[in-house]
């Protein structure tokens, strides 16, 4: 068994899905995972953000606007009339219920209810779609089987237990299609995997069942070794190693949500990233092997915030930086650079719902100084911090730019680098134009 997800621009348009079935109709046996059209997810995180500040008919008329996309998409996209009464049928529903909420009862809920919306309308057409066509794909509805746990975390014994299942139901069938990004909470209300989910919902799906391999869909080909919405002249690559994709993803790379190498690369499952739009181009392998050359790639990411404690009774001292820790860890805020010295510790975190309470407990330890807008960038390669010469490379390239933390040495995969956000488009074209 295969997986495969094609993101909102590969089910962008009724052409689009049309295009989409021809790659996934064949006999090799494939669960297909679908994001929700591209510009949906936006559009209800639009509705929920209006109903949150009580604009109930502004709320109306962008839950219309959406409507009518999704007319013109049915018109388009069925040859019957009997299929697109169906898909008709199927689309009145999620319309109602779009519109029932209000803004006197709206919590994060419904909020979350609204979210997974575009996922199950997406799957819903493609599978009438396919069925219109006599193709006996079935949808298996993510809702039932994808579930976080306590920590939050993908509960995969539940979800391997209830996938197996339900795909030992249709013994005949070869193609399943489910919805990207949306899963249940351990308390079995409505979730999500966050923005961009649905890359990570396709390797928790292919990590549960020990599929054969995962295929990420997209609308490039493949993984590139520099941000292609920052910088010109960027190229794929032809193979990455799970950690460096990994710390690409985490350090920003869209191309792939954070998390998702995580599940795969557990089991060893390859991943690759191909281009909906021109399906022969090699795209990207992301395996247990790396590829040639020691510098592969280069990320960013934005929102960073970076926090300075300074202490005179750090020096010498032992347990500083524990009890720094457990002030992040008490408000379930995770760091993502550090560096110290003697008489300072400089963090950073992209999280900032606790910032004021985290900064007040700081203050305990010394004075405390916070910078907003902050990036980080992110050089990866094999063994780069290893490899002799190429840390000098990374900074003379970066001679014209005042940086303001270095993370060398911590992982064997990347140096990053604390820019402010105004510097970052500057930097990333250096490294360009110096690294490749
Ligand atoms: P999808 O909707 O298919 O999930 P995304 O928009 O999430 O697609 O991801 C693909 C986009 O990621 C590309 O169109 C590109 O603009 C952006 N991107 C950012 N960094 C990279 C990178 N290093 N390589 C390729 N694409 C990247
Ligand atoms: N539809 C969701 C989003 O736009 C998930 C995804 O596309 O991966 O973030
Ligand atoms: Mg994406």
């Amino acid at each position: 068994m295969k997986v495969l997800k094609f993101g909102g621009t590969s089910v962008g348009s009724a052409e689009r899905m049309k295009k989409l079935s021809k790659l996934i109709v064949n006999d090799e046996p494939k669960i297909v995972v679908l994001s929700a059209m591209s510009g949906t997810t936006n559009s209800l995180v639009e509705i929920t953000t209006l109903l949150r500040q009580g604009k109930k008919s502004d709320a109306a008329a962008a839950v219309n606007r959406l409507e009518e996309n999704y007319a013109r998409v049915v018109a388009e996209l069925y040859d019957t009339d009997d299929y697109t009464e169906k898909a008709a049928g199927v689309l009145k529903q999620h319309f109602e219920l779009l519109r029932s909420f209000s803004p006197e009862r709206f919590s994060d809920k419904e909020e979350r209810l609204i979210l997974s919306q575009g996922e199950l309308m997406s799957t819903a057409l493609q599978n009438i779609y396919l069925n219109e066509h006599g193709v006996p794909s079935v949808l298996l509805p993510a809702l039932a089987f994808m579930r976080k746990d306590q920590r939050d975390e993908p509960d995969m014994y539940f979800i391997r237990e209830v996938l197996l299942r339900e795909l030992a139901l249709h013994p005949e069938c070869t193609l399943f299609i489910t919805q990207g990004y949306i899963c249940r909470n351990f308390q079995g209300e409505v979730d999500n995997l966050k923005r961009g989910g649905s890359d990570y919902s396709a390797s928790i799906i292919a990590a549960a069942i020990g599929a054969k391999e995962v295929q990420i869909w997209t609308d490039i080909d493949g993984f590139h070794n520099n941000d292609p919405r920052v910088v010109e002249k960027t190229h794929s690559i032809s193979h990455l190693s799970f950690d460096e994709a990994s710390e690409l993803a985490y350090f920003g790379a869209k191309i792939l949500h954070p998390t998702c190498v995580i599940p795969v690369q557990e089991s060893k499952i390859p991943l690759w990233i191909k281009n909906t739009m021109n399906p022969e181009a090699f795209g990207t392998l992301i395996s247990a092997e790396t590829g040639p050359g020691a510098i592969k790639a280069v990320a960013a990411k934005d929102n960073i915030t970076a926090i300075k404690i300074k202490s005179g009774r750090m020096l010498l001292a032992y347990g500083f930086i524990r009890r720094i820790f457990e002030v992040f860890e008490e408000y379930k805020t995770p760091i993502d650079m550090i560096t110290t010295s003697e008489v300072a510790v400089s963090l950073t975190v992209d999280d900032t719902l606790n910032l004021d309470k985290i900064v007040g407990c700081l203050k305990c330890f010394g004075y405390v100084e916070v910078d907003h807008n902050m990036t980080i960038i992110c050089v990866v390669g094999n063994k780069i911090s290893e490899s002799r010469g190429l840390a000098a490379k990374v900074f003379n390239a970066l001679a014209d730019i005042p940086i303001r933390m270095i993370s060398f040495g911590g992982s064997r995969y990347n140096i990053s680098l604390l820019v402010e956000s105004v510097y970052k488009k500057k930097a990333m074209e250096a490294l360009n134009e110096n690294l490749f």
